[in-house]
C-alpha cells in the first residue's frame, strides 16, 4: 500500500470511529451532506469539509478533538455560519465541528443576573428566555436571530446597542473551552475579574484557533424601563457624520447610534416599510434608554444637537411598536440590498469618529473608481463602518473588482488611525489587510499566541492572522508607527 493509500486508509478508520461515538446521523460524510456546511455568509468563498461533525456533548466533543489531534486533522468549529469574513469557511481535509447540538439555556441566576449557555445557543434565544425576569443580554448583532452565543465570543461580536454597553467581550463573565489537544479549560468564572492572564479576553475575537467554546456564562442588565428611537433625515452625508460626533460630545451616551445612506434607506424602506424617510442622503437612528425622565431629557438634547447640523424631519418614536419598527428596518438592511443586488460583499472597519465624513466621501469615490455601487448602514456611533459592495458574481471580472474596493476600504480604514474590522473578525477576507495593520513583530507575537494553545496549527488554520511570507508577497507590510502618509488620502 502506498502513502496516499493508507492515509485514506485511516482517515476512513476515524470516520468509522467518529460515526460510531456521534451516531451516523451526525457525523456528514455525503457530499450533499457535506455541501450545506460549504461556506459561512461570506459565500463567495466556498470549499467542501472533509467531515462534518455534530457532537452533543463535551465527552463526544473532546473524543473528536482528541481523534483529530492524534491523527493530525485539523479542525473548524462553526456556529450558525453567519460570520461575514469566511472565519467559519471549510479547509480541505479537515473535520468541520459543527456546534448546532450545543442549543441548552443551563442555568438562569436571576439574583446575580447571570445565565449559563451552550455555545450553540442563538444570541436572540438568551434575551427571549429571561425576558419573563424583566432581563435581557445587551451585545445583539443584526443577525441575532440566527447566530450562536460561542460564534459571538469567537468574533467578540457587536451590535447596535454595543455603543452603551460594550462587546460580547464586556458582557461574558466566563467561558469553558476545550483545547486543541482536547483538555477542558475554565476561563473566568461568576465574577468580574479573576486572577493570571486574562485568558478570558484572550478568547474573545480568536475565531475558533485556539480552543472551542463549550460554555459561556452571559451577564444579564435589567430592561430598561423606557426607550425611544429619534430618526432624523439630512440632505448631506456629511452633515449627518458631524451630527454623530456632535452627539456623543454633547456627553448623551445614546444606547444606539445607526446612520444608513440613501441606497441602504430606500433598500431597507421598500422591504421593511419601516417609516423612514426616503427623500434625503443619510438618516441617523439614535435611540435613549432609561428612566423616563432621563429618556426625556436626553432626547431634547440630542433632537436639539440634530436641528443645529441641518438634520429635518426629526422626530421620535411614540411607542414600542414603532421604535421596534424602526429597527426592523435597519436590522434587516443587509437581507434587503441582497434583494436589490445579486450578491453584496459586506466591509467591516473603524475609524476614530470624527474621520466618519471625509471617509464616506472617499468611499464614494472609490465606488466610482471601482464602478460599483457600495451602500452604508453602519454602527455610526462606534465609528464601524458596514460599507456593502454590490456586485454580480457572475459578471466576468465583478467579485474580483467588489474585493479589491473592500481592500482599499480597509487601507482607508488604518491610514485614518482606523482597523480592519469591527466586529466581523478576519477570517479569510481581511488577512492581506491584516499586513497594512501591523507590524512584523505584531503578527510574530500573534503567532506565538497561538503556538502556546495549539503547537501543531490544528484549529481553524489559515485564518485570522496572515504568515509574513504572505505579507511579503502582498508587498505591504505595515511600518511600526508609520501609517500611510495623509498624502494618500487626497488621491481620492
Ligand atoms: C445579516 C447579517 C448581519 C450581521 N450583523 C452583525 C452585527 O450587527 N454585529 C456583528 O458583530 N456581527 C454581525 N454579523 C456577523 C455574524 O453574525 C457574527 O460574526 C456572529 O457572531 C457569527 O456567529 P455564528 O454562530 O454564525 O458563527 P460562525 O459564522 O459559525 O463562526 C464564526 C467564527 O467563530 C468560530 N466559532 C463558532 N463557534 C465557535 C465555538 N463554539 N468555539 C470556537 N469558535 C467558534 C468559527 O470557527 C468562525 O471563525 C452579521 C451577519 C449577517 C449575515
Amino acid at each position: 500500500m502506498g502513502g496516499q493509500e493508507m492515509r485514506s486508509a485511516a482517515r476512513s478508520e476515524i470516520a468509522a470511529r467518529l460515526g460510531r461515538r456521534l451516531g451516523p446521523e451526525h457525523c456528514v460524510s455525503d457530499a450533499e451532506g457535506r455541501s450545506v456546511y460549504e461556506s459561512d455568509a461570506l459565500t463567495a468563498y466556498r470549499q467542501l469539509p472533509w467531515l462534518v461533525a455534530l457532537p452533543g456533548t463535551i465527552d463526544e466533543l473532546r473524543y473528536v478533538v482528541a481523534e483529530c489531534a492524534a491523527a493530525g486533522i485539523p479542525l473548524v468549529p462553526r456556529g450558525a455560519g453567519t460570520g461575514l469574513s469566511g472565519g467559519a469557511l471549510p479547509v480541505q481535509d479537515a473535520v468541520l465541528l459543527s456546534l448546532a447540538r450545543f442549543n441548552r439555556i443551563l442555568e438562569i441566576d436571576v439574583d446575580n443576573r447571570i445565565a449559563r449557555v451552550e455555545p450553540g445557543v442563538t444570541n436572540l434565544a438568551i434575551s427571549d428566555a429571561v425576558a419573563p425576569a424583566g432581563l435581557y443580554y445587551a451585545p445583539d448583532p443584526s443577525s441575532q436571530v440566527a447566530c450562536t452565543i460561542g460564534g459571538n465570543v469567537a468574533e467578540n461580536s457587536g451590535g447596535v446597542h454595543c455603543l452603551k454597553y460594550g462587546l460580547t467581550l464586556h458582557n461574558v463573565l466566563g467561558l469553558k473551552v476545550v483545547t486543541a489537544d482536547g483538555e477542558l479549560l475554565e476561563l473566568g468564572g461568576r465574577t468580574l475579574d479573576s486572577p493570571g492572564y486574562d485568558l478570558l479576553a484572550l478568547m474573545h475575537g480568536s475565531e475558533g484557533m485556539l480552543g472551542i467554546v463549550v460554555e459561556v456564562t452571559v451577564k444579564l442588565l435589567p430592561s430598561p424601563p423606557q426607550r425611544r428611537v429619534v430618526v432624523a433625515a439630512f440632505d448631506e452625508v456629511g452633515a449627518a457624520a458631524a451630527a454623530v460626533s456632535a452627539i456623543i460630545a454633547s456627553g448623551v451616551v445614546p444606547a444606539g447610534l445607526e446612520m444608513m445612506d440613501r441606497l441602504a434607506i430606500e433598500a431597507a424602506e421598500a422591504y421593511t416599510k419601516a417609516g423612514y424617510p426616503t427623500d434625503c442622503e443619510a438618516m441617523l437612528l439614535c435611540e435613549l434608554d432609561g428612566i423616563e425622565a432621563d429618556v426625556a431629557e436626553q432626547t431634547a438634547a440630542v433632537v436639539a444637537v440634530l436641528r443645529a447640523h441641518a438634520a429635518r424631519a426629526v422626530r421620535s418614536s411614540r411607542d414600542e411598536a414603532e421604535r421596534l419598527a424602526l429597527w426592523r428596518g435597519r436590522k434587516a438592511a443587509f437581507p434587503a440590498l441582497g434583494r436589490i443586488a445579486p450578491d453584496y460583499y459586506c466591509m467591516d472597519g473603524t475609524i476614530p469618529r470624527r474621520h466618519l465624513g471625509r471617509v464616506l466621501e472617499s468611499i464614494a469615490a472609490l465606488s466610482r473608481q471601482f464602478g460599483l455601487p457600495v451602500a452604508n448602514v453602519f454602527h455610526a456611533g462606534d465609528g464601524n463602518l458596514h460599507p456593502l459592495v454590490l456586485y454580480d458574481a457572475n459578471a466576468p471580472g465583478e467579485l474580483e473588482r467588489a474585493e479589491q474596493l473592500g481592500g482599499r476600504i480597509l487601507e482607508l480604514c488604518v491610514e485614518v488611525g482606523g482597523t480592519v474590522t469591527g466586529e466581523h473578525g478576519v477570517g479569510v477576507e481581511k488577512l492581506d489587510q491584516m499586513c497594512v495593520q501591523f507590524s512584523s513583530q505584531e503578527l510574530e507575537m500573534f503567532h506565538a499566541v497561538k503556538a502556546a494553545f495549539d503547537p501543531r496549527g490544528l484549529l481553524n488554520p489559515g485564518k485570522a492572522v496572515p504568515t509574513l511570507h504572505r505579507c511579503a508577497e502582498f508587498g505591504r507590510m505595515h511600518v511600526h508607527g508609520g501609517h500611510l502618509p495623509h498624502a494618500e488620502l487626497e488621491r481620492y
